[in-house]
């Protein structure tokens, strides 16, 4: 039996990469060989012949396949359907939010479906997929847990090493995940930039890959789908905005190049969503990097938040969350853990949508958005719950009842 039942993943094909681009000077790289960041340290991305995806491809094609991220290969950088391990990287719902979002036009992406709880599967399935291909035997990576446990489940399902180091007040369960997905995870007494300094020590010394956040090509190209997929379920148009919890925003720049390669095939226009990248008041480089005008964002000193996701004091690919923001009209967003709690709180209780602290901020947000009048109640805003609420600590249900005794039917 073939080990992808998948129709998406049955026959074996060869790719419309081109080439790698670093994203900051253009320069060329070879696809086929193993990549970490560009000669000037900064992410590379990988070009496709986006003429012949058009002449392959015809939109109608794409839409009778089945719906999951598979549908998309010609526009993802895996050569050898052999190479991919799918867990059942479904597409994910829009989900509308009535009573907590103030009325407006706002759609929930829910991306706690996918396998491991998190959408960090998007890109890990594709970046494990594409070291398959490239021979890696061993990888290591920091993470602030979602990313890691993503890691070590495609991993262990396809047979590579995994080492993972997360800060030492990651989520419980988050750690605990990953090594239950058969990674050596270790808690690090420092941020995610120090368990990332950790594992390029380790790299530079040739003992594992470095898979952290940007530093290898293909994370991007999985988050992409997310983009990809927005169009097609929106009837191949854009919302008006999307709230994009932003750490080392790879969703944000991969949807960004997604929404420029279905332009240039044709599939959409050239309007584009207002990107608002959302950070939490407790850790905002990307913000303070926002409003100050420059290119570049300051390392984040003394970064707390309970967004755990989102806790990313410094980001390599932060000249191009920037840019996107920018470009599009939107902004960079800063809300305060009460209002992330509050946001949680609404939705769930009120909506019945158990969000992730780090999707909760994007409700915070647009509620802030609505508040200065940035958007309006008739835009069709989307919001990235980028995990699973139930992965999330919960206030106590401290009820008890005794069946023994006497019960107050009215108390209940
Ligand atoms: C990783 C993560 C984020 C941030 O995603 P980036 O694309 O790296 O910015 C947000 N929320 C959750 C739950 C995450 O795990």
């Amino acid at each position: 039996m073939s080990p992808n039942p998948n129709p998406n993943l049955v026959t074996d094909r060869a790719t419309f990469v081109t080439h790698l681009e670093c994203s900051m000077t253009g320069e060329r790289y070879e696809a086929d060989q193993l990549h970490g960041l560009s000669r000037v340290g900064r992410p590379l991305l990988v070009r496709y012949d986006l003429d012949a995806v058009r002449a392959n491809l015809p939109r109608g094609m794409l839409t009778a396949r089945p719906t999951d991220l598979w549908r998309w290969r010609e526009l993802l950088p895996v050569r050898h359907t052999a190479s991919i391990v799918s867990l059942g990287e479904i597409e994910t719902p829009l989900v509308p939010l009535e009573k907590s979002a103030l009325g407006g036009d706002v759609l929930v992406k829910d991306e706690g479906r996918l396998p491991t709880g998190s959408f960090k599967a998007r890109g890990l399935v594709m970046a494990v997929a594409m070291a398959k291909e490239l021979g890696v035997t061993r990888i290591a990576m920091p993470t602030n847990g979602n990313a890691g446990a993503a890691l070590a489940a495609y991993c262990s399902r396809i047979g590579i090493e995994t080492i993972v180091f997360c800060p030492a007040d990651t989520p419980e369960i988050n750690v605990r995940e990953i090594a239950m997905q058969g990674a050596r995870v270790w808690r690090v007494n420092g941020l995610i930039d120090d368990c990332g300094a950790i594992v390029g020590r380790g790299a530079a010394e040739g003992r594992w890959f470095d898979f952290s956040t940007l530093k290898e090509p293909y994370r991007i190209e999985g988050k992409k789908t997310m983009g990809l997929e927005l169009a097609a379920q929106l009837g191949w148009t854009l919302p008006d905005a999307i709230f994009y919890p932003t750490g080392g925003g790879t969703g944000l720049i991969g949807m960004w190049k997604a929404f420029d390669e279905l332009e240039k095939l044709g599939w959409i226009g050239p309007k584009r969503p207002q990107m608002y990248a959302v950070q939490a008041a407790g850790c905002a480089p990307i913000v303070k990097a926002f409003e100050d005008g420059v290119e570049h964002a300051e390392r984040w000193e003394g970064a707390h938040t309970i967004a755990a996701g989102i806790r990313v004091p410094r980001a390599v690919g932060d000249f191009l969350i920037l840019r996107a923001v920018r470009e599009s009209g939107g902004r960079a967003l800063a809300v305060t853990d009460e209002e992330i709690e509050a946001a949680v709180h609404d939705a769930s209780v009120r909506d019945g949508l158990l969000m992730c602290p780090e999707g909760g901020a994007t409700l915070a947000a647009y509620r802030r958005a609505r508040g200065q009048g940035l958007v309006s109640e008739s835009d069709r805003c989307v919001l990235f719950n980028c995990a699973t609420g139930l992965k999330y600590p919960m206030p106590p249900a401290p009820h008890s009842l005794d069946k023994d005794g006497p019960i107050d039917f009215d108390l209940l």
